[in-house]
């Protein structure tokens, strides 16, 4: 899951990490009232969607005055942004950040992520901070410094000065910076973090730090004890569908292309997706209704597959293990009747009572397909939807 820059801001400052003055506003008035209260000389209005590369598209401005405040917040919201991170449909923006500015000495990189192949959690961290941190670590890789952190007996001080002297930090900041990292480092263990990002850390010009940007990801599966972060989930910037297929407990990603594809157990759902590219196909997306699919399960699917309006087909590929082949056909044959498919329908079931299922969906009179096989299947859906027959 992601938050927002002013929510990672929240938590930052909850453990004792400096951040610039500031709250968030939803409308222009508010932004006002908000660099009112900071009566800073430069005020700062920053977008808040969940992407990065605002600045370079538009997203962060500074404001000499209260008018000019007004004005660019009259710009910002309601403002597409397009950025690398964005897609090109680009997002919406719905809230701002108004803070006071800050008088930037130098602009670090600095994050921790957990790091899968060595088993640690990762301090990158990068003199060359700042909105051009992709190409710094593309064309300089020798600049991006890196320190592993074992989990098992967590931050040490010593880690700390070892980023710091890499870094090049003036001396008298050092200890102020060991205690920043020992900081981000709580707050990344506490809060089941598998990112946090500061771009850029600010050493200003009278040598405080201050993180001038925020970005956290978190670990769903962690989600379950973290109600403060939960509480940060912003529905504008997810998927709608993908919301609704979590209140459901399915497991679906919306993709770029047109074949629909319903499956039970992750592993099957990328088989298909392969199989549906050999084929010559694109699917549109990722579901996979679990290992305990039952009629009720299959029926929120077709709902959400048929939801997406560049689905022209959907194949439906299920192998029966604990799952019984005759419930799922069952849950097509109801679904079928009350959500109208308008789209081809090809259905592959194998495993237990495989046939029981089959016979079931021809003796139902339906305009669908019954496959053999998951690849017959795949190149039957393919076929059926670029004839665009509905
Ligand atoms: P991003 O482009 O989405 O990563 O947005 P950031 O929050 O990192 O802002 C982009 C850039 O705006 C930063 O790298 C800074 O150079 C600049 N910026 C942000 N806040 C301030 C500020 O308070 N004062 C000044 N002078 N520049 C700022
Ligand atoms: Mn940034």
């Amino acid at each position: 899951m992601n938050i927002h820059e002013f929510q990672a801001k929240q938590l930052f400052s909850r453990y004792g990490i400096p951040v610039p003055r500031g709250r968030r506003a939803d409308s222009v008035e508010e932004a006002v009232a908000i660099a009112n209260e900071l009566a800073s000389s430069v005020t700062v209005v920053k977008a808040q969607i969940h992407a990065g590369g605002r600045g370079k598209a538009g997203g962060v401005k500074l404001a000499k005055s209260r008018d000019h405040v007004e004005a660019l917040a009259r710009e910002i919201l309601g403002k597409t942004l397009v950025t690398p991170q964005t897609g090109p449909q680009g997002k919406v923006v719905k809230k701002l950040l108004i803070e006071e500015g800050v008088s930037i000495g130098h602009e670090f990189y600095l994050s921790l992520v957990v790091d899968r192949a060595s088993a640690s959690i990762a301090v990158v961290a990068s003199r060359e901070g700042g909105m051009e941190i992709e190409e710094v670590a593309a064309k300089h890789p020798e600049k991006i410094i890196k320190v592993f952190i074992d989990p098992t007996i967590g931050y040490q001080p010593f880690h700390g000065r070892r980023v710091a002297f890499a870094l090049g930090l003036p001396k008298d900041v050092v200890n102020a910076f060991v205690k920043l990292l020992g900081s981000l480092y709580s707050l990344f263990m506490a809060k089941d973090a598998s990112l946090v990002e500061i771009n850029p850390l600010v050493l200003t010009t009278d040598q405080k730090f201050v993180a001038l940007d925020g970005k956290m990801n978190f670990d769903d599966n962690g989600l379950f004890r973290q109600e403060d972060v939960r509480a940060f989930r912003d529905l504008d910037e997810e998927e709608p569908l993908e919301t609704k297929a979590a209140e459901h407990n399915l497991n679906y990603v919306k993709l770029d292309g047109t074949i629909g594809c319903m499956v039970n157990g992750a592993g099957l759902a990328m088989a298909t997706m392969d199989v549906v590219k050999l084929a010559g196909g694109e699917p549109a997306n990722f579901l996979d209704v679990g290992g305990g699919a039952t009629k009720e399960t299959v029926k929120e699917a077709f709902g959400i597959l048929l939801a997406d309006p560049h689905v022209r087909g959907v194949f439906v590929n299920i192998f029966g293990g604990i799952v019984r082949c005759e419930r799922i056909a069952g849950g097509i044959i109801d679904a079928t009747r009350e959500v109208r498919v308008g789209v081809p329908l090809v259905v592959r079931l194998d495993g237990t009572n495989a046939d029981e299922g089959k016979r079931m969906l021809a003796a139902s009179g339906l305009d669908l397909d019954v496959a053999d096989t998951m690849w017959q299947g795949a190149q039957r859906i393919v076929a059926l939807a670029q004839k665009g027959r509905a």
